[in-house]
Parts: C-alpha cells; sequence; structure tokens
C-alpha cells in the first residue's frame, strides 16, 4: 500500500468471493478504469443503491482494491485509447496516492488523463489536494448534481456537513492546477434546475455537461 492510501479493503471481499474483476473497460473509444468500489456519497440515483453494478455489461464490484500494477495493466496500452478515465462505482479519489501514480504513469506513455468525480477529495483528506493533480490530470469531470445544498443532500445523501459548499470549493482551487474542468448535473431528478447548474459552472469559469437520468456510462 502506498503511505497514505485508505484501505478500502471491506465487506465486499468477504461478500462475493474471488472472481476475476474488472478493471478496466471500454467505452465510446475511452478506456475506464475502475479502481474503488466505496464513495463519500451515497447518492439515491445510484445504481449500486438500486443493487445494480452493472455498466454496459461490465460488472464493477471490486472484490480487492487493485494495485498500482494491476490497474495499469488494465489500462494497456493508452495511445490506443482518446483518454483514460477514472470512474467506476465508486470515488476514485478515495484511493488518490494510487490514483496519481497510474495517472503520472499512464501520462508519461502519452495518455490524455480524465478524472471523474464527487469533487470531495479536499474533504475527505482533511487538507486542499488540488495541487497534487497539477501535471498528473489532464481533464476532471465533478458532479455537481444540484444548484444548492438542500437538493444536493436529498440526492447525494453526503456523511459529512458542507459536502456542497466543499465541492465547490474544490472546483474553485482546482482551477488552476487541471486544465478541463466540467461539471455535471442530471437532468430529470426532482428540484433539479439544470439552468440554474450551468448558471454555477458559467460563474466559475468552467463547463458543463447535463447528464440524463438513467443512462449509465
Ligand atoms: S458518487 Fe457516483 S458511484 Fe458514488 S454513490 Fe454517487 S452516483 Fe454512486
Amino acid at each position: 500500500m502506498i503511505p497514505g492510501e485508505k484501505d478500502i479493503k471491506g465487506d465486499t471481499q468477504r461478500l462475493y468471493g474471488a472472481r476475476p474483476q474488472i478493471v478496466g473497460y471500454s467505452l465510446h473509444g475511452n478506456r475506464y478504469l475502475n479502481i474503488s468500489s466505496r464513495c463519500t456519497l451515497r447518492c439515491t440515483f445510484c445504481p449500486k443503491f438500486n443493487g445494480v453494478w452493472d455498466v454496459r455489461g461490465h460488472d464493477l464490484r471490486l472484490q480487492t482494491p487493485p494495485t498500482v500494477e494491476e490497474i495499469l495493466a488494465a489500462a494497456g496500452d493508452p495511445r490506443r485509447y482518446r483518454e483514460v478515465v477514472f470512474c467506476g462505482l465508486g470515488e476514485p479519489t478515495l484511493r488518490l496516492y494510487t490514483l496519481l501514480e497510474v495517472a503520472k504513469q499512464l501520462r508519461e506513455q502519452g495518455a490524455r488523463v480524465r478524472l471523474n468525480t464527487d469533487g470531495l477529495a479536499n474533504l475527505t483528506h482533511g487538507r486542499d489536494v488540488t495541487p497534487d493533480l497539477e501535471g498528473n490530470i489532464d481533464a476532471m469531470s465533478v458532479s455537481l448534481n444540484a444548484q444548492n445544498a438542500a437538493i444536493y443532500n436529498r440526492h447525494c445523501r453526503p456523511r459529512s456537513e458542507g459536502a456542497y459548499e466543499s465541492m465547490l470549493d474544490f472546483v474553485e482551487r482546482a482551477r488552476g492546477f487541471v486544465p478541463e474542468i466540467t461539471l455535471t448535473a442530471i437532468d430529470g431528478l426532482s428540484g433539479v434546475d439544470i439552468a440554474a447548474c450551468e448558471g454555477i459552472a458559467r460563474r466559475l469559469g468552467v463547463g458543463f455537461r447535463r447528464r440524463v437520468l438513467g443512462a449509465v456510462g
């Protein structure tokens, strides 16, 4: 384990027993890396909290957290893909140091690296981690999910106080270190005002992408 890495081994290992686990999968010309099954949020709309771990035919339950070597092997030759994307049914930044090491090595091999995140890494790690992203992450998609904390808390059910504000602060800070940032929100969730979400992205000077409820992957 890399120093500082959170140990994410848990009950899933005992529940699901030994079976091949999917660490890398391809979609839309990209290679996706599934490095964590754990989350800081418990989103009501999340497939896994509704018993579904399947993304376009890939069962993303992890029995054990993959190592740096296993993730690099799963990535394959990154030059074959448009982007390598850290994204699974879990929050990649819970394994920040593994993520950074893999991203660094993939970029050295010529990859463009994107991180899909809940934006709660600073809250989780208790420090500003955004400078660590510099030179390792080319693009980042952050789940804004709502135009205010009340709607966000209702849909995302964060475990910690101040999650929404922390996520916005993370985005503001990350702008100096990640060249391309996009906020996302899901159209169709009750109370979510997509135009207002887009306005937040505009105010922060980052991109915005509307996602559609129920469309996974
Ligand atoms: S952050 Fe993503 S993976 Fe985690 S609970 Fe929410 S929707 Fe599911």
